[in-house]
This record gives C-alpha cells, structure tokens and sequence, in this order.
C-alpha cells in the first residue's frame, strides 16, 4: 500500500493505473476509519482492479469551528484499517495540497432542489464545501467507481446528480449503513460519546424499529410517525432533536403519507456531538 500526501504524486500513479486499463475505485473520507468504511473499501475492491482511499477532514464543509477541530483523528489506525482492507493508495493531503495556498476558494456549487432540507438547511454551507472538496479529489483520482455511504443519502444523493450534471466520467455507488451491534449507525463521532450518551443514542435504531412496526400494521401518518420516533429516540432533556423529516427518496420533497419509497432521516445532539441517521421504507 503506497502513501501519498502529494496530489502530483498520486496522480502520476493514477496515470500509470489508467495506461494499463485498470479500474480505479475511490473511497472518499475524512478518517478515524470503521468498519462502515471498510465496507466501502470492500465494495470497491470487489469491482475495481484497485483502491484509493482518501483522508482529509475538509475545513470548508464544516459549518461549526468546534466540530471541525473536535473531529477525531487516528493516523496509525487509519492505516492499519487500509492496509488490512488491501487498499492500494492512501492519500492524505493537507489543507494546501487540495486547495491553492491552503485557502478554502470562493467558489459556490449548489443544487437547490436536493438543498432545501435535512443536513442542507441544518448546517448551511456544508453542502457546498462537500461538493468543492469532491470536485477536487475526483480532478485528482479520476475514479472509474465512487463509494458513499447510505447513513448520509442526501450527501449521496448530491453527489450522484453532481456527477451528472457536471459529466465526470464515473459511477456513484452507494454502500448500505453499517450498524453496531445494538443498531447504531456506526459514524467516527460515536468515538466522542460520553458513556451517558451512548447508551441514549442505542434509542435512535429502537424508534427506527417502532416505526417501522407501525408502517407494517398500516399507519401511514406522518405526525404519528414523528410522535412515534421521538417519544423513543428523544428520552432525556440532554438529547435535542436537530431534524427529523419524512420525504421521498428520490426528490427530497415533502410527502402528505408515508406512500411510497420514502425516507424518515434524523439528526440529534448528544451535547456536542451531532449524529445522523436514516431509513428508507418502501411502503
Ligand atoms: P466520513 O468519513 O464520515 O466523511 O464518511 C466517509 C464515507 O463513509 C461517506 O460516504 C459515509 O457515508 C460513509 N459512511 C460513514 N459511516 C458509515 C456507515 N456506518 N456505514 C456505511 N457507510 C458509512
């Protein structure tokens, strides 16, 4: 497994890899790497010749100066995970190796039908500083394949249509949330719980389950499902509830039922720390 912390390098290999036909999967992420990017690694390494992952903890997506420097970190184990993933390159640039002189550019991509709810309107700008940093990295890799995580499907979502409307030469693909064993998503901010708050966020994956029951025995309203998911997932005046909104999965607009393939997505605040989470139900 190769290291590189220089996009001039890498992409002198990524032109060796591309002169002899191999397909170049890419998993972009920004570290302290699980076993929900391991399945993307796995993912990619199933239909591609070879494997590049990317780690960088990209300022310009960050709506929340304290998020950014509380984000968790571990180089070495990063490592270790790729290595044993059989990863074929890391790259791991700094802030001045992805934009000019290490600034953060002033330039906007938006997709305002895909942006008018969820992590869009919750963490303004993350979006935009989530397409600058994709845009460069698939510049810099030229990836045949791209993997994303379901746990967050409006960031997929984005991207996918990104791709389109913008003509990059690759596939988006979409990996489905890995879960610990209680049912929480697994996400590197987890690292950041406190014990206390552990054991509340087991509730998210139990109000999912709840939902879902109801759906089975015909309960298509939405209010019913919103009274349902909270009175489970939102069990202490320490929790807040940043989001919780029920809409179609394809076009993230608002649904009067739950009809359809729909999407129930959440975001809550265990003190600091924001987690997402999402299912998609097809009723
Ligand atoms: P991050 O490092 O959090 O930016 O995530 C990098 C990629 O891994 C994104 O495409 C995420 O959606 C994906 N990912 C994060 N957590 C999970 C998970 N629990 N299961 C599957 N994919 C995940």
């Amino acid at each position: 497994m190769e290291i590189y912390y220089n996009k001039i390098l890498l992409k002198e290999k990524i032109a060796e890899w591309k002169a002899e036909g191999k397909k170049i999967g890419f998993v972009p992420t920004m570290g302290f790497l699980h076993q929900g990017h391991k399945k993307l690694i796995d993912e990619s390494n199933k239909y591609n010749d070879v494997t590049v992952v990317s780690i960088f903890v990209n300022p310009a997506q960050f709506n929340n100066e304290s998020d950014f420097i509380n984000y968790p970190k571990n180089e070495e184990s990063d490592l270790e995970i790729c290595r044993l993933s059989e990863v074929d390159a890391v790259y791991m640039p700094d802030k001045e190796d992805i934009y000019d002189n290490g600034k953060i550019p002033d330039l906007q991509m938006k997709i305002p039908h895909l942006t008018k709810s969820l992590c869009a309107t919750a963490r303004p700008g993350h979006f935009e500083g989530v397409l600058l940093v994709i845009s460069v990295l698939f510049h810099i890799v030229e990836p045949t394949n791209a993997y994303f995580g379901k746990k967050d499907y409006q960031q997929y979502l984005l991207i996918k249509e990104f791709v389109k409307y913008t003509n990059f030469n690759l596939v988006v693909n979409v990996v489905n949330t890995v879960r610990d064993e209680d049912g929480l998503a697994l996400s590197s901010r987890n690292a950041r719980l406190t014990y206390e708050q552990r054991t509340f966020a087991k509730n998210i994956p139990i109000a999912f389950q709840k939902v879902q029951e109801y759906l089975k025995t015909g309960g298509r309203n939405i209010q019913a499902v919103k009274r349902i998911f909270i009175t489970t997932a939102i069990t202490s005046d320490k929790l807040k509830l940043d989001y919780l909104e029920i809409l179609d999965a394809k076009t993230l607009s608002s649904v009067p039922e739950v009809r359809g393939v729909v999407l129930i997505a959440c975001a809550i605040f265990f003190g600091e720390v924001r987690l997402i989470d999402n299912i998609i139900v097809r009723v």
